[in-house]
């Protein structure tokens, strides 16, 4: 799984690319065929749908998410689009998948079949709940309230170390989602560094989402101080707005971008077959 930088254009290109997008697939409510027609209206180059798929260690799909023959349909309907808008928008087959310790085996079972261009690997739970959902948030904030955010930080942050460890995925997901509700850590910097660090090793990317500035932590994942070491350590980034209708195709896009090149990014990251090419954006 190699990476390749595309060096040459860098200061003309511009590439509008959004690699998170949710659909009735799963907890999305708007069809693929409305993406890309909003991608094409707003100038999207290239667009992936990314549907959840969250199985738990007893092999039961969460509500919401694509369970087997969903997951069929799913790859069916991504192609017939794939196929349809080919000539005005490169539409990627991704997934945003669950990392619960435990379903890898039942992970590996479902994906096997099927030619994914990426794998978003996500962890939206910690010890049973559900960090970003506003019906667990009350038991997060008890346990908070309990042992301190750090813990809870730093307990989030080595299941992230793991996820990238099954080597399943591509990207990380939202990597700091569990500031969602307005914590910050005080500590918590060497965890992240092993992530990142692990995140290296396998040839992954991160992500850089604008999902957080529609929560109440008001900020991009990942956080500034994330966004240095991984600039640091070179690690290719893909940008998504984690939409989950056509409106949010484009949210806060031109943000996230200068996000990115405040960070000394020239590049983001497009991928084909789990083959990652980074692609220059506008240096102005
Ligand atoms: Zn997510
Ligand atoms: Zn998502």
């Amino acid at each position: 799984m190699g990476i390749i930088f595309l060096k040459q254009g860098l200061s003309e290109s511009f590439v509008k690319i959004n690699y998170h997008i949710h659909t009735t697939f799963s907890d999305g409510s708007s069809r693929m065929s409305d993406y890309c027609e909003a991608a094409v209206r707003k100038g999207f180059e290239e667009i992936a749908f990314t549907d959840h798929l969250t199985v738990f260690p007893d092999g039961s799909s969460s509500f919401g998410s694509l369970d087997r023959l969903r997951l069929e349909n799913y790859v069916k309907e991504a192609r017939m689009v794939c196929e349809k808008y080919g000539d005005r928008l490169t539409v990627r087959l991704g997934l945003e998948v669950d990392y619960i310790p435990g379903n890898e085996k039942f992970l590996e079972g479902m994906l096997g079949s099927y030619d994914f261009d990426f794998l978003i690997g996500s962890v939206h739970f910690v010890g049973g709940i559900c960090i970003d959902s506003p019906r667990h948030r009350m038991l997060m904030e008890k346990e908070i309230g309990k042992n301190g955010f750090n813990k809870f930080y730093s307990a989030y942050m080595r299941l992230v170390g793991k996820a990238v460890e099954t080597g399943l995925f591509n990207v990380v997901g939202h990597i700091d989602i569990v500031r969602i509700w307005g914590f910050t850590p005080s500590n918590g910097f060497l965890e992240e560094k092993n992530v990142l660090r692990l995140v290296k090793q396998h040839a992954m990317c991160i992500e850089v989402s604008s999902r957080g500035l529609r929560q109440p932590v008001n900020s991009i994942y990942p956080s500034q101080r994330i966004m240095r070491k991984a600039s640091e350590l070179e690690i290719p980034l893909t940008v998504g707005t984690d939409a989950h209708s056509v409106e949010e195709i484009d949210y806060a896009y031109d943000s996230l971008i200068n996000y990115v090149k405040a960070f000394g990014y020239n590049s983001i990251a497009a991928i084909s077959k789990r083959r990652i090419i980074c692609k220059g954006i506008r240096l102005c």
